[in-house]
């Protein structure tokens, strides 16, 4: 043990049970033989796309009808004022939206968002909705729920209400199999309200020697955290961080 907290390396240090301990150390070698360059683009491509798609959104629906909730790398949830998409578009843009879900059907090449073509995957016919629901820059319905609640981009959970409540989350750092379904939704609300962080168990096992360890460690799950933007006093809405 004195050895290690002599390396160089040497970060930190936790004792899991008496004379047993978990040692975090820097990597000695960071090989740096990625393009990142290229992951840089598609993010910031992927950026642009979302961007596009929320004024798209913005034009189409008005913005008393609808509230964003959570924007990640490649997705947008919002909340809206009906169930159909449709009945929210603006009555003034009812025309141009049918005609650029319907009015498309062409063999030729087709780009979201341009020349009259929706971000919405065309309607026209069955090839070109299965076409456009694959090709990049078209937005397609990923979930449908009653309710969201939205602590960071990676925990986040949705709640579909009916014969039997279905729930979609995400929940970075937390052993899925540990969540337990009935209490996930309080769980997530809590922390939301609150604002106090989740303690967590997780358990891992680690062989040393001739024997396989299992330890269990406290760990912040889920987290009121949110760098991204500024949360307001309610602890729920947030606003743009000021530069
Ligand atoms: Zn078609």
């Amino acid at each position: 043990m004195e050895d290690a907290v002599r390396n160089p390396l040497f970060r930190k240090m936790e004792e899991i049970s008496p004379g047993f301990y978990e040692i975090q150390l820097a990597k000695s070698r960071i090989p740096i033989n990625l393009p990142t360059s290229l992951g840089v683009a598609v993010l910031s491509y992927a950026k642009e796309a979302l961007l596009d798609f929320q004024n798209y959104l913005d034009r189409l629906i008005d913005r008393d009808h609808k509230q964003n909730l959570m924007i990640d790398t490649d997705c947008l949830y919002f909340s809206a004022a009906s169930d159909n998409l449709e009945d929210l578009v603006q009555p003034h843009l009812r025309r141009e939206y049918y005609d650029s879900i319907y009015g498309h059907c062409s063999s030729l090449p087709v780009t979201a968002g341009q020349n009259g073509v929706s971000y919405f995957p065309r309607r026209c016919c069955q090839e070109h909705e299965l076409l456009d629901k694959s090709s990049p820059l078209f937005f397609k319905l990923e979930n449908k729920s009653d309710s969201m609640i939205c602590l960071n981009p990676k925990s986040v959970i949705t709640r579909a209400v009916g014969p039997t409540t279905t729930y979609k989350y995400s929940c970075k750092g937390i052993q899925r199999d540990r969540l337990d379904m009935a209490t996930i939704w309080d769980r997530y609300l809590s922390v939301l309200k609150t604002a106090k962080p989740e303690i967590v168990e997780n358990i891992t096992f680690r062989s040393f020697g001739n024997k396989v360890y299992t330890y269990a460690q406290k760990r912040v799950g889920l987290s009121h955290s949110y760098w991204k933007r500024k949360i307001g006093p309610d602890l729920i809405n947030t606003t743009p961080l000021e530069f």
